[in-house]
């Protein structure tokens, strides 16, 4: 079959990768793509957040089946313009995915479904907002509604911090995102992610795992799109898996379907869990990007078979063929970043590299200039290893590292070591 990718991230050139293992893939396109991709499949110009545009261009090519990467066009509804002209598409409809574009909206779902989350109020207005962080005190979490490219969430350890948040947002800090705040009680915990494929009514788990957001080792500094992750995560133990799924995710899955706006797509879960007792942070409706290099490493070729069961809604009939391993990426980033950096520095040494089940190099922000990859993002390379434990995996990561020659750029040394002890 003829496959079309959306997006341009290392989740997109692992998902390529993936895809390209299975057989059923005759042809792939991905829009619009970067230079590893490029190496592996066709790249396309295409504005992937205009839903006519990408109907026309997928019947222009003959393409079977689509796969959304990122949330800006599943948040755009072009997930409902594939499926109204009939084609076979991975991702959620724009009312479902909902659930990652309006904090509030989620909030909702979890009282109407009874799911554990952190206590919270919704605000239209600066002056009722911090009237509720005075009366409640700090610390306490503020939170942008809409999307914000992960940036929209104050995690206040003191009162002023929250009430300046939450004037930034009424000033407009975040656009229309902020035109309505989420306050939300602060959990403690230990973080970590569960990804769920849903055909609409049937729930398919493809593994847990935990990131890195700080710029910093030992998780300092600023925050970022994501240093590194690795999967599976060991605070997702039997126990808290099936706490998850009974009380929190096919109840939320089940309150859109009976609301008439079905989920169907892979539902990244992100839970606070204490005690053994996990509570939902946040939904997001597309795979986690360094998260999906991981998981992608670790299912190979049966990814497409997954995500064509959850596009058919079979995915009752479905397995995941499971080895007892783990994988870890790491981010390479541009020297500045998540503040300002350099574009256009040169990478060297990753023709060198394997490549194969246990290694990859995932691209993110890189180009190709007169036949040399280049840098041309903030976070660059995604260097990722399977391995029989965690220690295995992060070792052949870091092994990969030290052959890569580009002095602009830099990596965390240290990703995974709450796992690894
Ligand atoms: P991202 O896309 O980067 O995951 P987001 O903008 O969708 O972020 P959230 O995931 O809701 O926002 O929050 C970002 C981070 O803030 C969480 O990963 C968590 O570390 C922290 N956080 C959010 N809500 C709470 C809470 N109620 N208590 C404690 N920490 C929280």
């Amino acid at each position: 079959m003829n496959i079309l990718i959306l997006g341009s991230g290392g989740r997109e050139h692992a998902l390529a990768w993936a895809v390209m293992q299975n057989p059923k893939c005759d042809k792939l396109i991905v829009a619009p793509g970067n230079a590893g991709i490029a190496a592996i499949a066709e790249c396309a110009t295409l504005d992937i957040e205009d839903g006519p545009t990408v109907v026309s261009f997928v019947e222009e090519n003959a393409i079977d089946f689509v796969i959304i990467g990122p949330e800006a066009p599943l948040a755009a509804g072009v997930a409902d313009d594939l499926r109204a002209a009939g084609i076979l598409t991975f991702g959620p409809s724009k009312a479902a995915a909902r659930l990652e574009a309006s904090k509030g909206f989620t909030k909702e779902i979890c009282d109407a479904c009874g799911a554990p989350t952190a206590g919270y109020a919704r605000f239209d207005d600066a002056e009722r907002a911090k009237a509720h962080i005075r009366a409640q005190g700090a610390p306490i979490v503020v939170k942008a509604d809409g999307l914000a490219a992960g940036k929209g969430v104050i995690v206040a350890m003191d009162e002023a911090t929250a009430l300046a948040a939450v004037d930034d947002m009424f000033a407009g800090a975040f656009g229309g995102a902020g035109a309505e705040v989420v306050i939300e009680e602060f959990m403690e915990g230990e973080e970590a992610s569960w990804f769920v494929l849903c055909d609409g009514e049937n729930v398919l788990p493809i593994g847990t795992a935990q990131d890195h957001k700080r710029v910093g080792d030992g998780d300092t500094g600023p925050n970022t799109g994501g240093m590194g992750a690795y999967s599976p995560a060991p605070v997702m133990t039997g126990a808290v898996i099936e706490k998850a799924m009974e009380e929190i995710v096919r109840p939320t899955v089940a309150e859109m379907a009976r609301r008439g706006t079905p989920y169907q797509g892979v539902l990244y879960a992100g839970f606070m869990i204490e005690d053994g007792q996990p509570r939902l942070v946040e939904y997001n409706c597309r795979f986690g990007d360094p998260e999906c290099q991981v998981l992608m490493m670790r299912l190979g070729a049966q990814a497409l078979d997954l995500m064509l069961a959850t596009a058919e809604g079979t995915l009752d009939q479905a397995r995941v063929n499971w080895a007892d391993d783990h994988a870890m990426t790491v981010v390479m980033a541009a020297k500045g970043y998540p503040g300002a950096y350099e574009k256009g520095t040169v990478i060297r040494g990753l023709d060198a590299l394997p490549e194969d089940s246990r290694a990859m190099v995932f691209h993110a922000g890189t180009a190709e200039k007169d036949g040399r990859i280049v840098a041309a993002g903030g976070r660059v390379l995604n260097v990722t290893a399977r391995g029989d434990s965690l220690a295995e995996a992060r070792d052949r990561a870091y092994a990969m590292i030290e052959k890569i020659d580009w002095p602009e750029g830099f990596n965390r040394s240290d990703i995974g070591w709450r796992a690894l002890g």
